[in-house]
């Protein structure tokens, strides 16, 4: 696959909305999260989001997915008429829900909601992870000097993300980067950020026909992948969320290899 099946309307379209992520989280006050960061608990792979009280702004969050809609709207002029509807529908208490749904990665939920609304399936879930991403984002933001390491298979130890999309930085360091709340933590090369696998054998690198500076890193043990991208060739450095949408050229590769961005947990006895 070649890397232009990444176009550039759509990728303006993330960074507009990457960039109003950054100033709404810039705009929230400290007080929007409070973290009890406890070493034990992220040894044990609980997320620091499991251990946060959230004072949302709900007004504000339907003022965001306003936003949105009318960023959208601005880029694709067809979508107006699948999102004018959104409009009507939300309120204080359906953005309530949505954030509890986002951060509870209730899929079935958001899906259930479409059908009901008669929306596109994709659009209650994208508006709600959009909208809550700048409280995750500060919450990273708050805790990143506390955040050193992952423990393999539990994804994110801010928010719970699964893990897919590391950097090579200076002096060849791997950090793996969470695209949905910003944290980072160091990775290990050659190991597999997913179960840990640090087999050589096992681990392989696909690249891709006309992008010199990304990998996909795959796993013969759990059949998972990370993106792997050389940031020091960037100029400016983008933000790990908007490489991760910029590169979904490279999900799709490894997915269609077999690989997914959660690993599998083998079951062995
Ligand atoms: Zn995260
Ligand atoms: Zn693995």
């Amino acid at each position: 696959m070649k890397k232009s099946v990444v176009n550039k309307e759509y990728q303006n379209l993330n960074k507009t909305i990457v960039d109003l992520q950054e100033k709404w989280k810039n705009s929230l006050r400290e007080e929007a999260v409070l973290p009890k960061v406890d070493k034990a608990a992220l040894d044990a792979g609980v997320p620091v989001i499991a251990l946060t009280d959230f004072h949302f702004d709900i007004s504000l969050f339907l003022q965001w997915i306003e936003e949105v809609v009318e960023a959208i709207i601005a880029s694709n002029g067809e979508l107006a008429v699948k999102l004018d509807k959104l409009s009507d529908i939300m309120n204080e208490e359906v953005g309530l829900r949505w954030i509890q749904e986002a951060l509870a990665f209730n899929q079935a939920y958001f899906t259930e909601f479409a059908e009901e609304k008669d929306l596109e399936e994709w659009i209650p879930s994208y508006f709600a992870e959009t909208a809550v991403r700048p409280y995750l984002q500060l919450l990273a933001e708050s805790v990143q000097d506390r955040i050193e390491y992952a423990v393999p298979d539990e994804g994110c130890p801010v928010c719970g993300e699964p893990v897919r999309l590391a950097a090579l930085e200076e002096e060849g360091k791997k950090v793996v980067h969470c695209p949905r709340c910003l944290a980072h933590w160091q990775g290990k090369r050659l190991e597999c950020d997913h179960c840990g696998n640090d087999d050589h054998q096992k681990l392989k690198f696909l690249t891709i026909e006309g992008d010199a500076i990304s990998q996909i890193q795959v796993c013969e043990v759990c059949n998972g992948y990370m993106k792997v991208i050389d940031t020091r060739q960037y100029i400016t450095k983008p933000s790990a969320a908007q490489i991760d949408l910029d590169t979904i050229h490279l999900d799709f590769v490894a997915q269609q290899n077999g690989y997914r961005a959660v690993g599998e947990k083998k079951i062995t006895n």
